[in-house]
Parts: C-alpha cells; structure tokens; sequence
C-alpha cells in the first residue's frame, strides 16, 4: 500500500486533503491522473447501469435532505458504531475491529492500557442550515445516496412513466464520521458512491437478487480486475441490517486483506415502508396492468464505492515487471496495467527527436488523435525513459514519430503490456487503437 500511495502522489492521482497545513484525515484530493481515472470509472458504471439497461434511470439529488428522511431511513438511530479509547495512549477503536481477547479484558491492543467502555457514536455529520444553531435547523450531510433515489421514487415513475421492475442509478459524495480512517483512500468520511436502486414486485426479490449478484460479478470481469482476487461475502445473521432479507458483499484482496467493495443487498420494503410512515404520503406501487393492484416493491440495491473503486483499480493494476537482467536500475519497470478505458491518458505521442520537424509532425498527430482520445505528448529525454514514465502513469499506447514517418507516414504504436512494437499508419492510427480498446484481454498477472 504504500508503494501504491507514494506512486499515487508522485503521479498526480491523489494527494493528502490541505496537506500544506499537516494534512486533513479521512480527506483526499484527487490530482490531474486520479480526477481522469475516477472519471472514467464513474463513467464506465453509468453506462452500464443507464445506457445498457433499459429498466434503469439516472438521478442526482441533493446531499442536504429533510432530516425526517434521516429518523425515517432509521439512521438517526442506528447507524453508530461501536467506539472505545484507550486511557493510556489515547488511541481511538472500533470495538468491533479489535480482538475480543482486548475488548473483555479491556485492553489497548497498542499500548496494553486500560480501554474505556464501549460507546455508541453515530457516523452522521451533523451541521445547521440557517443562522440559527438550534434543534429546529439541525441537518445532515448524507451518509448514503440511496436515501435521494427513495424519496424520488414516486416523481420517476410519474415523470418517466417507469413499470416495476426498474431501477434507479446515482453517484454522488457521501459522508460518515469514520472513527479510523486508515488504509489510503479505503475508508474516508468524504467518499463517493455508485448505487443502483432496484425496485421490484414483492415475490420476485429473490430471483432478481440472484440476477443483480451475477450482473455485479459480470462488471468487474469486463473491466480486467483480477478474478481471484474478488469473492462473495454473505452477510451472517449477526452482520445482517434489520432492513435486509439477504445481503452479500463483493470483497476484494487489497493489500491490507480481503475487504468490502461493493454491498448487494435485498432491502425488502423496509424504506419504502418507513417513508410512507414518516412522509405519510402515499408510496405503494399501482399495477396499470394488473387490474391496478397496489403494493410496496421490494428493493434490490447494489452499492459501491467509488473511491474505493479507484483505490481497487489502481491495487489491481500495480505491477513491478523484470524486463532486463544488466544488473542496472532499470532492469526493472513499475507499470499500472489499466483497462485501456479506465486509463487517465489512453495514448501519449512522443517524437524520437525533437529537430528535423519531428516535433511539429508529433503535435501535429496529437492534434488529430485529441478529438478521439485522451493524449499526452512527451518530447524530453531518452524514449526508453519516456515509456517508463507511461508505463507508470499505465498509458496503454504510445505512439513515436521517427525519421520514416516524416517519409512514408508511417509511426510506431507502442503496447504497455507486451512492450511490443508495430508500425502503423498514420490514417489508420486512431481506427487501429479504437480496436485495441474494444478487443483488451489483460494477458500479464
Ligand atoms: P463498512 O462496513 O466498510 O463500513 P458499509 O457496509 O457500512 O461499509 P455500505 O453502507 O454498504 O458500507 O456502503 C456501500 C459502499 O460504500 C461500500 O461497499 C464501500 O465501497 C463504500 N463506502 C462505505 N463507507 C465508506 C467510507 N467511509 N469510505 C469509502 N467508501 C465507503
């Protein structure tokens, strides 16, 4: 992890939030590379959820929302986390992350001091809106987005005239006053989620939860992740929430261990149900085509994190190759093995040299690829160190413009993995690499 949070630095995809003032926990700025990477794989799942599925729209409501939706969602009351401190050192746990052995015996795991009792602590951020710090101005930020997609359920079937079974799709931040904010972009109390909202006819939840599980594992399979290091989770009847009939985790293998990535969960009526009691508006769901029979749907939910998606990738991306054996420091090379569309930059454009016109030719070659694809254009040093430095930042093609393509137009295409060589031509450059993406296999480890 620290390999990967010193590259992710170095290379402009994520900085410490206000690092200039020693740095804000549980916060982080996403640079130049990460803002492209995390970009693309918001896009990547908006198309999947949107464009690829008829049954599904988009939403983007607000972060503040009415506080009942708070006491109605159940959040106000139980979403808490377990906390103790140590009196010695002053360290702060999740009692729940800590070994039983610590917590009976009241133990610091770090110090061996003595640990407080262990205490609720609820995970919203709370904030008043208005001049008025009183109980009547209290608000949240929200601590998931599904809540925003609930309360619009009712609009999106009046104004898109949507049939059960159909879902709907957000991404947007979220906030939770995590306790430890450890692990990089892991767990962080600024954070972004993608959630789909399914909503279903009672009856039909099981079988359409089995078909959000296959569709989900389905995802990360088309975008090259690492298959072994992805697994089910079931959620246990004591880790199960009072709302869900059934759940399970995606869990992915960082470098910290096996851990959540994404929650596929059975929701039963349990929102619909609270908000109907706390809005007293009606929610149920009426069957045009079913002599107008009534019900509250049943919701299946996929929720990921979107940070954590971008932390994930770049985990899973992370490869320190041996490609010479010189005895020299560069024998070996760090390479992010992106899925060529999840990659910040997809094609950078590098002239062999910078006199006889190479570089005019270069740029203007860039300027013909921009349209289509993200570029980068590097004219400084030796070519072998300006590969190195896209294999880092895992462009997936490079592009060199050298004596020949002054004569006959032709360049060299240049593939990250294989480290392979083709010339190509110009006119053909941008169809060629536009196939390379569609048809990307991820053949290294
Ligand atoms: P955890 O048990 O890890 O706290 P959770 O089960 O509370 O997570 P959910 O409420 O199901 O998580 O949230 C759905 C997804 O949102 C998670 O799978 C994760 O990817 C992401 N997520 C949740 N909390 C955070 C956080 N503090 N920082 C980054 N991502 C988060």
């Amino acid at each position: 992890m620290e390999k990967i949070t010193s590259l992710a630095k170095r290379r402009g995809f994520v900085f410490q939030s206000s690092e200039i003032y020693g740095g804000q926990n549980g916060a982080w700025d996403y640079g130049p590379m990460g803002i492209e990477l995390k970009n693309r794989i918001a896009q990547t799942w908006w198309k999947e959820m949107t464009q690829l599925h008829d049954d599904i729209v988009g939403l983007d409501a607000a972060i503040l929302m009415h506080p009942r939706t708070w006491e109605a969602s159940g959040h106000v009351e139980n979403f808490t986390d377990p906390l103790v401190d140590c009196k010695k050192c002053k360290a702060r746990f999740r009692a729940d992350q800590i070994p039983e052995e610590n917590l009976a015996a009241k133990k610091c795991p770090e110090c061996g001091g003595e640990l407080t009792d262990t205490r609720k602590f609820n995970l919203m951020f709370k904030t008043h809106i208005g001049p008025a710090e009183d109980s009547a101005s209290i608000i949240y930020l929200r601590p998931e987005t599904a809540q925003g997609i609930y309360v619009n359920y009712k609009n999106i079937i009046q104004s898109n005239r949507m049939k059960i079974p159909f879902g709907i799709a957000q991404i947007g931040k979220a906030f939770r006053n995590e306790i430890v904010t450890k692990n990089f972009i892991f767990r962080t109390c600024e954070f972004e989620q993608m959630e789909m909202q399914f909503f279903v006819k009672p009856g039909t939840d099981v079988e359409w939860f089995g078909e959000w599980r296959k569709r989900r594992w389905a995802y990360y399979e088309k975008l090259g992740v690492k298959m072994d290091h992805l697994r089910w989770h079931q959620h246990g009847p004591g880790e199960l929430a009072h709302y869900a009939k059934d759940a399970y985790d995606i869990e992915y293998l960082f470098p910290m261990g096996w851990r959540e990535l994404e929650g596929v969960h059975n929701r039963s009526d349990y929102d619909l149900s609270r908000h109907t009691q706390y809005s007293g508006k009606d929610l149920q769901y009426i069957d045009q085509d079913n002599s107008a029979e009534r019900y509250i749907p049943y919701i299946i939910e996929t929720s990921a994190g979107l940070t954590r998606n971008v932390l994930m990738i770049l985990c899973d991306a992370y490869d320190e190759e041996q490609v010479a054996d010189k005895g020299n420091d560069d024998d070996w090379r760090t390479v992010l093995r992106f899925h060529p569309s999840l990659a910040p930059v997809t094609v950078a454009v590098l002239p062999l040299m910078k006199k006889d016109g190479l570089a005019e030719l270069a740029q203007d070659i860039r300027r013909e690829l921009k349209e289509d694809f993200a570029t980068d254009y590097d004219q400084g040093g030796a070519i072998g160190r300006r590969y190195r430095r896209q294999d880092e930042a895992g462009t997936p093609f490079c592009v060199t413009i050298d004596y020949e393509s002054k004569d006959n137009g032709s360049v060299t295409l240049r593939f990250r993995d294989s480290m392979e060589q083709v010339r190509v031509n110009r006119a053909e450059l941008a169809v060629r690499i536009r196939k390379e993406i569609k048809e990307y296999k991820r053949t290294k480890p």
